[in-house]
C-alpha cells in the first residue's frame, strides 16, 4: 500500500517584459535546479501565445545544446521543469512541463510536489470522459484547471478554483499566452520565489539558487496558498486559499534544497550547520576527527566540528560527474553506484576515531558501504550521525520515501541498526533537535516523515503504479478488467 508515488522537482518560470531569449535563461535557471530532478526536463517558449516546447529524458545540459534553445525560439515567457519520479520513470510521456491546448487556449503547467487526491479527481475525470496520456498527477492538475477555466473569466481566476479542489502539495508555474501565474498549496509543501532582474524581467522559480544564477533580485517567496500572476500590466495576487497550516516540508533543509539557497527566510546551509550543533550537543563523542558524506552531509558534519571542536576533515571524495545515486531508481544499480561516487581520502582516515555525518539514513545501504569503504581505508571506529531524525513513515508529499518495510529505522532498534551497518555506534538528530534547525518555534513546518503526523489526509491509493495499472495491457494489471 505504501509503495508512493515520486516527484522531487524544481520549476522555472520567465517573463519577459520584451521579446528575447527567454529559453536560455530558462535553461540556466534549470541548471541551477538540477540537484532537484535528474530524469527529465522541459522548457516551454512562448511566443506571442506560439508554444514551442523541448523535453526529454536526461540531464539539462544534455537535452539542450545552443542549437536546441535557439531552435525554441524568441519570447516574452518561457515555463521549465526538471523531474525525478519513479512512476513510470525514465518515461518520456511524463516529462514536464504539460501543454495542453484547451477551448481557451494554450496552457504550459510545471509541477513540484504530489497530491494526495490525485486518484480521486483521475477517476472522477476518467468517468467524464477525459483522456490521459501520461501517469504523473500533473496532468490531472492540468484537466482540473482546464475545466475550471470553462465557467471562469480567465486563467487566474480557473488556478484559484483548483486550488479548492487539489490536496497535496503543489508549487505551480502556469503559462498562459499572455499571463504568467505561481501557486502554491494551501500548505506550502514545497518550496516557490520570484524575483526580477534589472532589465524587468520576471523569475520564478523553486529556490533562491536559480534566481542568482540568472541575476534576478529576490522579492519573496510565493505565499502557502497564493495566486500570483504576472501579465504586461504587472503583477498582481489573489489570498483567498491563504491562511491554512502551513507545512513546509523540513526534508527541503536537510537535504533536497541547495545549502545557498534561502527557504521561509531562513539558509538552508545555516540549517544543516545547526542540525550539526545540535547533533554534538546531544552525542558528544570521543573521536579524532568529522568526515561529511558529500554533498549534503557536509554542512551539518562542519557544524558538529564547530560545537564539539574536534576537527573536520575532508575524507571522502565525490566525484562531480556523476548525478545523485538516485539518478538510477532501481535498487540494485543504485548500490553498485555508492561506490563510483564516493572514495576515502586514505591519509585522512588511517588510524583515526571517525564521526561520520550524512544526511539521513533511508534503508541503510548507501551509509553501510560508507562505513564499509571508511573501514576499508584504515579507520579505527565509526560513529554514524544522521541530521535527520529517524525516518519511520512514507512521505506523501514529493519525496522520494520508500514503503515502510524497506526503511531501516521502521524496522529496527538503534543498536540493531548499528550493527547492521557496520558502525560502532550509530545517532539521529531528535525530532525535538529538528524542530530547532530554522532558528524559530519549529511551527509551520511538516515532520510527517519523522513523527507520522500527516498534515493533510493521506491518499487512498498510493500505489506506485497507480495510474500504470490503469493505462496498461501488461498482464500483471489484468485485473483493472475485472
Ligand atoms: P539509504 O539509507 O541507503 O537509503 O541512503 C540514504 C542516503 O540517500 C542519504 O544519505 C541521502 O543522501 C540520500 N537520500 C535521502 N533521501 C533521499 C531520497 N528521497 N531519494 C534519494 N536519495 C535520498
Amino acid at each position: 500500500m505504501e509503495n508512493v508515488i515520486h516527484e522531487e522537482c524544481g520549476v522555472f518560470g520567465v517573463f519577459s517584459p520584451d521579446t528575447k531569449d527567454v529559453a536560455s535563461l530558462c535553461y540556466y535557471g534549470l541548471f541551477a535546479l538540477q540537484h532537484r530532478g535528474q530524469e527529465s526536463a522541459g522548457i516551454v517558449v512562448n511566443d506571442d501565445g506560439v508554444f514551442n516546447y523541448l523535453k526529454d529524458t536526461g540531464l539539462v545540459s544534455q537535452i539542450f545544446d545552443a542549437e536546441r534553445l535557439s531552435k525554441l525560439g524568441p519570447g516574452n515567457m518561457a515555463v521549465g521543469h526538471v523531474r525525478y519520479g519513479t512512476t513510470g520513470s525514465g518515461d518520456r510521456k511524463n516529462a514536464q512541463p504539460i501543454v495542453v491546448n484547451h477551448l481557451k487556449g494554450n496552457m504550459a503547467l510545471a509541477h513540484n510536489g504530489n497530491l494526495v487526491n490525485s486518484y480521486e479527481l483521475r477517476t472522477e475525470l476518467e468517468e467524464q470522459g477525459s483522456i490521459f496520456h501520461s501517469t504523473s498527477d500533473t496532468e490531472v492538475i492540468a484537466y482540473v484547471i482546464t475545466k475550471e477555466r470553462l465557467h471562469t473569466k480567465n486563467i487566474e481566476d480557473a488556478v484559484c478554483e483548483a486550488l479548492g479542489r487539489l490536496e497535496g502539495a503543489y508549487s505551480l508555474i502556469i503559462m498562459s499566452p499572455s499571463k504568467l501565474i505561481a501557486a502554491r498549496d494551501p500548505h506550502g509543501f514545497r518550496p516557490l520565489c520570484y524575483g526580477q532582474r534589472d532589465d524587468g524581467t520576471y523569475i520564478i522559480a523553486s529556490e533562491t539558487c536559480a534566481l542568482d544564477a540568472v541575476n534576478a533580485r529576490f522579492i519573496r517567496e510565493i505565499e502557502p496558498g497564493e495566486v500570483v500572476t504576472i501579465t504586461k500590466d504587472g503583477i498582481k495576487s489573489n489570498r483567498e486559499h491563504c491562511g491554512g497550516k502551513k507545512s513546509f516540508c523540513v526534508f527541503e533543509y536537510l537535504y533536497i534544497a541547495r545549502p545557498d539557497s534561502i527557504c521561509e527566510g531562513c539558509s538552508v546551509h545555516a540549517a544543516r550547520i545547526r542540525a550539526g550543533e545540535l547533533l554534538a550537543e546531544a552525542y558528544p563523542i570521543d573521536a579524532d576527527i568529522v568526515v561529511g558524506v558529500p554533498d549534503s552531509g557536509t554542512d551539518a558534519a562542519i557544524g558538529y566540528s564547530h560545537r564539539s571542536g574536534i576537527p573536520y576533515d575532508i575524507g571522502l571524495i565525490k566525484n562531480k560527474y556523476i548525478g545523485r545515486t538516485f539518478i538510477a531508481p532501481a535498487q540494485g544499480l543504485r548500490e553498485e553506484m555508492v561506490s563510483i561516487k564516493l572514495n576515502v581520502v586514505r591519509p585522512v582516515i588511517e588510524g583515526k576515531r571517525v564521526i561520520l555525518v550524512d544526511d539521513s539514513i533511508v534503508r541503510g545501504t548507501t551509509c553501510a558501504k560508507i562505513v564499509k569503504r571508511l573501514r576499508e581505508g584504515g579507520a579505527a571506529e565509526v560513529h554514524l550521525l544522521s541530521s535527520a531524525p529517524k525516518y519511520l513513515n512514507p512521505c506523501y508529499y514529493g519525496v522520494d520515501i520508500d514503503t515502510r518495510e524497506t526503511l531501516i529505522a521502521a524496522n529496527h532498534p538503534t543498536e540493531e541498526i548499528a550493527k547492521i551497518v557496520g558502525a560502532d555506534s550509530i545517532h539521529f538528530l531528535s525530532i525535538e533537535d529538528v524542530k530547532k534547525i530554522t532558528g524559530g518555534d519549529g511551527t509551520g513546518f511538516c515532520y510527517a516523515c519523522f513523527d507520522g503526523l500527516y498534515p493533510t489526509k493521506t491518499p487512498t491509493n498510493a500505489e506506485k503504479s497507480r495510474f500504470e495499472r490503469k493505462i496498461s495491457t501488461n498482464p500483471k494489471f489484468a485485473d483493472r478488467y475485472k
